[in-house]
C-alpha cells in the first residue's frame, strides 16, 4: 500500500507530507492538544489499477516517470481495458491483451455504469477492432471513436481527447509523483500560501 500525501496549512504555508508532523516544520509551534487552521486534507492518488478499471482507457508511463509535458505524441504508452480488466494495447507486433503490467496508471473511464447495452457489447468491439495504426494513442483513439460512432456520437480529434481528458489527468499525476519524491527526501514540501482575502460572506 503506497503512502498517501496529506496536506495542511500554517505560517501562511501549504506543507505537504505523509504524516502531520508533532510540530510544525516552519514555526516549530507545537501542535499536541491544539487545532489545525485548517483539517489537514489528503491528495487523492491519480495513479490506480488499470486492471481493475474496465471499459477505461489507460496511459501507463514508460520507464516508471511520466513526462512532464504531455502532448500525445510522447512516448506514454496507453491502452484500452475490456469488461474484465484486459488492456488491449497496440504495439510495434500489433496488439497485444496485458493481463498485468498496467497496475499503476491513468485511467479515463470511458462508460457510465449504466450503459447496459454498451457495456454487453464492449468485449467483443474490442476484439472485432483491429485497425492498423501508427501508434497505440491512435489506436486507442480510434477505438474510442468507433464506439462513439456506434452510439451516434460524433468523433473527438486527437487534440479534444487529450485536452479535455488525458492532460490534465497527467498534470495531476506528474503534480503527486514530484510531491512524492520531495516528501520522501525532505519529509516535507513546503509552498508559499499568502493569506486568503478577507471574508466578504458571499464567497464559498
Ligand atoms: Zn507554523
Amino acid at each position: 500500500m503506497e503512502k498517501s500525501v496529506i496536506k495542511f496549512s500554517h505560517c501562511n504555508k501549504d506543507i505537504y507530507c505523509f504524516f502531520v508532523p508533532e510540530e510544525c516544520p516552519e514555526c516549530s509551534v507545537s501542535f499536541s492538544g491544539r487545532r489545525l487552521e485548517d483539517a489537514p486534507v489528503s491528495i487523492p492518488n491519480p495513479f490506480s489499477d488499470g486492471h481493475k478499471n474496465p471499459c477505461s482507457f489507460l496511459v501507463a508511463p514508460t520507464e516508471g516517470t511520466f513526462l512532464k509535458d504531455f502532448e500525445g505524441d510522447s512516448d506514454l504508452h496507453t491502452g484500452i481495458t475490456d469488461t474484465k480488466g484486459v488492456v488491449y494495447n497496440y504495439t510495434k507486433t500489433g496488439v497485444r491483451k496485458d493481463s498485468v503490467g498496467w497496475e499503476k496508471c491513468i485511467s479515463v473511464p470511458l462508460v457510465q455504469p449504466d450503459m447496459y447495452s454498451l457495456i454487453d457489447q464492449w468485449d467483443r468491439y474490442l476484439d472485432n477492432f483491429d485497425e492498423e495504426k501508427h501508434n497505440c494513442y491512435s489506436y486507442s483513439l480510434a477505438f474510442i471513436n468507433c464506439v462513439l460512432a456506434t452510439q451516434g456520437k460524433r468523433s473527438l480529434s486527437k487534440e479534444e481527447f487529450s485536452q479535455n481528458f488525458v492532460v490534465p489527468r497527467i498534470k495531476r499525476a506528474s503534480k503527486y509523483s514530484m510531491l512524492c519524491e520531495q516528501i520522501s527526501q525532505n519529509y516535507f514540501y513546503i509552498v508559499e500560501n499568502p493569506p486568503k482575502e478577507p471574508e466578504d460572506g458571499n464567497s464559498t
